[in-house]
């Protein structure tokens, strides 16, 4: 396909490299990209950047964390024939991209990003009152805009990043856009087709052309819309959120003996102290995994025996163990030919790597010419 040709509507989405993924991962991200896939010209990266903004003074597990974490997209069913994958890194027009977007974003835009105060507020451990976590949402824009993505998958929590990225995508296009005089209408036309001694409009001159519907802009960049992405609630070990932050996760790389033992520790309905006691699954993190990963008839099994005390919970978690060990077993095995050989993964990254860099050279060179850079 050439630039020029119709495309799928692309989404762009990314993932701090953090290693190992877990079953959070999965459930929140990764499952919905595999179904994206085959919907979408879907892009996703490396975000190792963005895991800089509060991680810079602990890079040593950079690559690995890359190398890990892609080869657990990949044996999850991401698929580089049908997406394409690259590391943010190694595109500096992101970087440029992201130069020319804070030249132009009011910087209250970027103190009411509501994760920001949240962050500030919650990682104590080290100073991320920084210039680079400040501006991060603005990254995200450039990561975004660069691929002029349609749409991007996000939780709610991240809808306020994609607003952002829409209100920033209009003050470019407003600003830099090419304005057109709609035929008959009085009014000065717009940057690149101001005549010589004709005066450039303001922002606010063309803001006004545009509402009272004198003039068109041809914008640069679409606004991207959020794909909202519901996940079932998935709790770690502890009952908490999974996180491998919290030390409560269960890794996609877990081996069968280790779920076991992890799950063996989950907590469960506090209210049943002894085995005869009748339990609650509805507040149970272990009945939590059940609904995600075991088959409708334990499911259901569980759901009756633990409000009678049928079951117990130890035999109640060997069932989640053994359901969640069959679901994993397909996504390790394809995982092997790529432990087996490395060079695989980075070869997928190298080529996608190659086909973005393709997308956001050609973006910056229509960027570089409606801001007139030389
Ligand atoms: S039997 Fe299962 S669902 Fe019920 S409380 Fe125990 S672990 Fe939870």
């Amino acid at each position: 396909m050439t630039l020029d040709t119709p495309r799928r509507p692309r989404i762009l989405s990314g993932m701090r490299p953090t290693g190992k993924l877990h079953l959070g991962n999965l459930v929140g991200a990764l499952q919905n990209w595999v179904k994206l896939q085959d919907v979408y010209d879907s892009f996703h990266f490396v975000a190792d950047w963005h895991m800089l903004t509060t991680g810079y003074d602990n890079t040593r597990s950079l690559r690995q964390d890359t190398w890990e974490m892609v080869a657990d997209w990949l044996a999850c069913g991401l698929d580089p024939n049908k997406a394409t994958f690259f590391i943010q890194s190694r595109l500096p027009e992101h970087a440029e991209l992201h130069l020319l977007f804070s030249m132009i974003t009011p910087l209250g835009w970027l103190e009411r990003v509501p994760t920001y105060k949240e962050q500030l507020e919650n990682i104590k451990d080290h100073d991320i009152n920084t210039y680079g976590f400040l501006g991060y949402p603005l990254l995200q824009a450039a990561d975004i805009l660069i691929y002029k993505a349609n749409a991007v998958p996000v939780g709610e929590d991240q809808v306020p990043h994609v607003e952002l990225t829409r209100e920033v995508a209009r003050r470019f296009n407003l600003i830099y856009g090419q304005l057109e005089r709609i035929a008959g209408a009085r009014c000065a036309s717009g940057s690149q087709k101001s005549g010589a001694g004709e005066p450039e409009p303001s922002i606010e001159q063309k803001a006004e052309y545009l509402n009272k519907g004198l003039a068109q802009l041809r914008p640069i960049f679409p606004e991207p819309e959020a794909l909202l992405t519901s996940s079932p609630r998935l709790p770690g070990t502890d009952g908490r959120k999974m996180s491998k932050s919290y030390g409560n996760a269960v890794f996609l790389t877990d081996a069968p003996a280790v779920v076991s033992k992890k799950l063996a520790t989950m907590v469960t309905d506090p209210a049943r102290k002894r085995r005869t006691d009748p339990g609650n699954p509805d507040v149970c993190p272990v009945f939590d995994l059940h609904k995600i990963f075991s088959s409708a008839e334990t499911l259901d099994r569980v759901n009756r025996e633990c409000r009678t005390a049928e079951i117990g919970c130890v035999d109640c978690k060997k069932l989640a163990a053994g359901h969640l060990n069959a679901f994993l077993a397909p996504i390790q095995e394809r995982r092997k030919p790529y432990e087996q050989n490395p060079r695989k993964v980075w070869d997928v990254l190298e080529e996608g790597t190659a086909k973005a860099r393709t997308v956001a050279q050609a973006t910056m060179a229509e960027v570089r010419a409606a801001v007139r850079l030389a």
